[in-house]
């Protein structure tokens, strides 16, 4: 077993100080502000996840790392390689870093505001306040610099929006307005730390979220598929369901060495981006997104596989019902089988859904061992759903 920290850590949501206990081994989860990789830390990563882990990945929705299947005697030497790395920055230190923002910021023409010089001046305003220690692990910031692919319709106990490349939104689940605050640029990393402030010693340690509050009106639909393929200056891909074994984590590395600019940028939508000079739709482009494909990363949005939400399920979390992962690759491959677009489908294994905040357009969450309710745009549509029907159900689009 995994020794506990401190109380006021949530159990339930995992560190790399704060390895949870899991039916596959322990989970430790490494937060990238913005999503933001140096190679050699995706490296590292890999590395640890080969050594400390069972060696598999994943990138989960605020665009962070697991690995799993941590060993109960590697705790101390995960925690050690991956600081050294410069990938953790400590207990609390990487409480203050779950800052998610959009993965192309800089390389869509359509963005509003390049969020990277805000994110780092957040990220570094919060770094100094150590009564920030009480957060809770839960606490997090998305900055939206809108764009092809934003993150409107996201929830966070703190959300900042571009307005313009100057001026932004503030809403905060604590310690703004109601209807929160609009700020320059300058101003915004000092607001975003007075809301986190306010959220400590409030509900769970982490404050009135703002997962609980109805989206302000004009709020955009939430994007479903990340980028793939190739861009004006980039080029992305998504392991399925997001998940990716520690020698395609390395194989990502060593591309966006070899053909980017050295960075890789996690997705919120579990998948990876590489920017750079050379990725500008030309044939490097083209290679670029060849070689991702054959470390086994989808790369072709019109793949029903990419549309995919599941997670860990009977094999990984001990409330698991269902084999989740399993039931939404069986979902996918029927889709494939049929030639049908990709459908955003979510498959949970047991009603917490914790895998995915908005209602998806088909929805699996188990609520007893091999029964699975099934929901239609968050509209329930079947109970007690054996897999193999909820997987015909969800194949054709929930239809019966
Ligand atoms: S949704 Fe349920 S089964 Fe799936 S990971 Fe969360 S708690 Fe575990």
């Amino acid at each position: 077993m995994f020794a506990s920290f401190e109380a006021m850590h949530d159990e339930t949501c995992p560190s790399v100080a704060h390895v949870l206990d899991r039916i596959d081994g322990g989970l430790a989860r490494v937060r990238f502000p913005g999503g933001r990789v140096p190679a050699a830390q995706l490296r590292a990563v890999a590395d640890a996840a080969s050594r400390f882990g069972n060696g598999t990945i994943e990138i989960t929705n605020r665009a962070n790392l697991q690995l799993r299947g941590v060993r109960p005697e590697a705790g101390a030497d995960l925690a050690a390689a991956l600081m050294a790395a410069g990938a953790s920055h400590g207990r609390e230190g990487d409480l203050r870093r779950n800052v998610v923002s959009g993965p192309l910021a800089g390389l869509d023409p359509t963005e509003i505001a390049d969020t990277r010089p805000l994110v780092a001046a957040i990220v570094a305003r919060l770094a100094g306040d150590p009564s920030l220690d009480a957060l809770s692990p839960k606490a997090g910031v998305v900055v939206d610099g809108g764009g092809r692919w934003h993150l409107g319709g996201r929830r966070d106990d703190v959300v900042v929006t571009a307005l313009t490349a100057e001026r932004f939104a503030i809403r905060a689940g604590a310690g703004l307005p109601a209807g929160g605050v609009t700020v320059a640029a300058g101003r915004v990393p000092g607001a975003v730390h007075q809301a986190l402030l306010a959220t400590v010693g409030t509900r769970d340690g982490g404050g009135r979220r703002l997962a609980d509050a109805p989206l302000p009106p004009g709020s955009h639909e939430a994007v479903t598929v990340g980028p793939l393929g190739t861009g004006p200056a980039w080029v992305g891909g998504m392991p399925p369901l997001g998940r990716m074994s520690a020698a395609t984590a390395e194989a990502v590395a060593r591309i966006a060495e070899r053909w980017g600019d050295g960075e890789v940028r996690l997705t919120p939508w579990r998948g990876v981006v590489l920017g750079g000079a050379g990725l500008d739709g030309s044939g490097g482009a083209r290679e670029v997104a060849g070689e991702l494909g054959r470390a086994g990363l989808l790369v072709d949005p019109s793949d029903p596989l990419t549309a995919l939400v599941a997670c860990a399920g009977s094999h990984g979390c001990t409330s698991g019902l269902t084999d989740a992962p399993a039931d939404a690759l069986a979902v996918a491959f029927a889709r494939r089988a049929e030639g049908a677009p990709p459908l955003q489908i979510h498959v949970s294994g047991c009603p917490k859904r914790c895998a995915q905040q908005a209602p998806a357009a088909v929805t699996l969450a188990a609520t007893a061992a091999g029964a699975y309710e099934v929901w239609r745009a968050g509209t329930l549509v079947g109970s007690g759903v054996a897999p193999g029907d909820a997987v015909a159900m969800a194949a054709g689009g929930a239809q019966r």
